[in-house]
């Protein structure tokens, strides 16, 4: 008995019902009772079909049962794509040079005058009043004078 449990992992079995009809099953031993045959589906949580209505298809199933596993391979990867040290200098460079850049800039706000947009003259340098202020003008009617920072 003990020989034939280690070998036998899987066996098909004929059952003919009380009505005459008939059936190849795929068994297994129990997974716990292992000296008991079940049907298939008891020891795997069962995605393939383990009764048949002629041998043929039976037997064609029972690879499912022997504990072969599937087989995968990997087709395809999808990797991070990554920058060139160059291109992250480059950008990095111009990000930080632009943060320090003291070249007058608009600054979204109108002009008391002439209702243009206002410049900061002077984005790098804040007077150290209280508040603290930039200067500001308007390239448009040259009025200058103060915001608070
Ligand atoms: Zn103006």
């Amino acid at each position: 008995m003990s020989n034939n449990r280690q070998s036998t992992t899987a066996r098909i079995i004929k059952r003919t019902k009380v009505d005459g009809t008939v059936k190849f099953v795929i068994q297994q031993r129990h997974f716990i009772f292992f000296w008991w045959w079940v049907d298939a589906w008891v020891n795997n949580d069962i995605s393939t079909q383990d009764s048949f209505l002629t041998l043929e298809e039976a037997k064609k199933h029972l690879c499912y049962f022997d504990g072969s596993k599937a087989k995968e391979e990997i087709i395809i990867e999808m990797k991070k794509k990554l920058k060139s040290l160059d291109e992250h200098n480059s950008n990095s460079w111009s990000n930080y040079s632009s943060m320090f850049e003291n070249s007058p800039k608009p600054n979204g706000i109108a002009c008391p005058k002439c209702g243009e947009e206002l410049m900061d003259s002077q984005p790098m340098a804040t007077l150290t009043s209280h508040p603290p202020k930039k200067d500001i003008h308007c390239p448009s009617c040259n009025y200058r004078g103060y915001r608070i920072a």
